[in-house]
């Protein structure tokens, strides 16, 4: 998400003569598009900033100016102490007010100290937008649903992203259309909570996320697409068979359960089971035989004994993975699971962390172990890191790298020669039917 609205906020910021560089030495302004979700990437923000004071510094001896904004859910959470610890910030910008970055930065320029808005204001963000000044890509990302209402007991988005709202169908079809036209093959719908998605339709209606789905699917020159995050409570019967109905949704969901123990999911306040989460996995299968899972796991939530970490690395065999996040829990300040008084010493959570990771890479191993000598659409979208090597993706999200020209935008048959636990390696089936597509 902070993805997309980093380029949203070039949109923005086009029309008063900004535009991108990957020279931080030559950026007139450097905005630092932060995430609030766990402490290390808090901590970041302010190293991070200590750098760019220097920086601002530096150029100043030369007569350049710079101006240096903090944007995203850190600026949100601790936007008076990032202008307090660090006077060289000259915006601080929440999430839902970037739209209003221009008038902050003639605001910025005239002010002495830094200028701060972090409000949640009555008009969208989404209605005050321009529109998309430059392509993303073959595969582009586009925000339908933020927020969240949900409240987990470790969590801070329903603080700092606020309650949920969803975009109207309209808008989210038209902004679609235009990153098609912009050359986007794939589109990857965003939302805290996507799957919770409910906007209003054209007919009225309150759309669920599979109808919208279905809406999109119908624009020509979209080939893929899919949706993230989502929360197993909001996995609708039309959004689990829309798996087997619509064949440009990929067969690849990522669908956090944090636990695979009920006592911990209970005081996660998840408001689901751990046999309730399989017995999605099971519903999910029988819509979509091949669909590829992944998920979120926190280790150490506080209360989590040696029998709940169990569970969880129960869970993870028990449902085969292709691929998972997993995290230490990290205290995060008003939320509900830092007050309480069962935290789980440092020492131990590292642990369960690396024996939960250790399981996510054996599966994600095998599961690309088994792709070796199958047939993977892929849809190509970058140079790889080797000179002459091309990467994209596959129908289950993996990354796949060829030696070979691979044309860029287009879904080309590729057959799978080698195998790691992040990656897969192949070669164009035949130059014919990479054309041909
Ligand atoms: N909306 C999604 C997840 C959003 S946050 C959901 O409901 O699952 C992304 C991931 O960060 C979460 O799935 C969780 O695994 C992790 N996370 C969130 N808060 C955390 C915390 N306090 N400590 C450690 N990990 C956390
Ligand atoms: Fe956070 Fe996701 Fe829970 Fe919402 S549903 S509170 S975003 S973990």
């Amino acid at each position: 998400m902070n993805a997309y609205d980093s380029a949203r906020m070039a949109d923005v910021l086009a029309p008063i003569g900004f535009a991108a560089t990957e020279v931080i030495e030559e950026a007139d302004m450097v905005i630092l598009n932060t995430c609030h979700i766990r402490e290390k990437a808090e901590d970041k923000v302010f190293s991070e900033l200590g750098r760019l004071a220097l920086l601002k510094k530096r150029r100043a001896e030369e007569g350049r100016k710079t101006v240096v904004a903090v944007a995203g859910c850190v600026a949100q959470a601790a936007g008076e102490e990032i202008l307090r610890r660090q006077p060289a910030v000259d915006i601080v910008v929440g999430p839902q007010a970037y739209h209003r970055l221009p008038e902050l930065v003639a605001r910025a320029t005239r002010a002495t100290g830094g200028v701060l808005d972090t409000d949640f204001p009555v008009e969208t963000k989404f209605d005050r937008l321009p529109d998309e000044s430059v392509g993303r890509g073959a595969v582009a990302f586009l925000t339908v649903q933020e927020g969240c209402d949900k409240f987990c007991a470790f969590c801070v988005v329903p603080y700092t992203r606020g309650a949920e709202y969803s975009r109207p169908i309209a808008d989210i079809e038209a902004e679609a259309g235009r990153l098609v036209a912009l050359g986007a093959r794939e589109i990857v719908l965003l939302g805290q909570n996507v799957n919770a998605y409910r906007g209003p339709g054209p007919d009225g209606d309150a759309w669920s996320l599979a109808r919208l789905i279905r809406r999109l699917a119908r624009i020509d020159g979209l080939a893929r697409l899919r949706f993230t995050t989502s929360h197993p409570r909001d996995m609708g019967d039309d959004l689990i068979a829309a798996f087997g109905e619509e064949a440009k949704l990929m067969p690849f969901l990522h669908l956090p359960v944090q636990s695979g123990s009920d006592r911990v999911l209970a005081a996660m306040n998840r408001r689901h089971t751990a046999e309730a989460y399989l017995r999605l996995v099971e519903r999910l299968r029988a819509a979509r035989p091949d669909i590829a899972l992944s998920s979120d796991f926190i280790v150490g939530h506080p209360g989590e004994s040696e029998a709940d970490h169990r569970a969880s690395l129960d869970l993870l065999r028990a449902v085969g993975f292709a691929s998972a996040y997993s995290f230490a829990y990290s205290a995060r300040p008003g939320t509900p699971a830092a007050a309480a008084p069962d935290q789980v010493p440092d020492e131990v959570k590292e642990r369960r962390l690396q024996e939960v990771q250790t399981l996510i890479l054996e599966g994600a191993r095998a599961f690309n172990a088994a792709c070796i000598g199958r047939r993977l659409d892929v849809l190509f979208d970058r140079e790889g890191r080797r000179p002459g090597q091309r990467l994209g993706k596959s129908q289950y999200l993996q990354s796949v790298h060829v030696l070979e020209e691979a044309p860029e935008g287009v879904v080309t048959p590729v057959e799978i020669v080698g195998a790691t636990a992040v990656s897969l390696e192949g070669r164009l089936a035949s130059p014919q039917a990479a054309i041909a597509a």
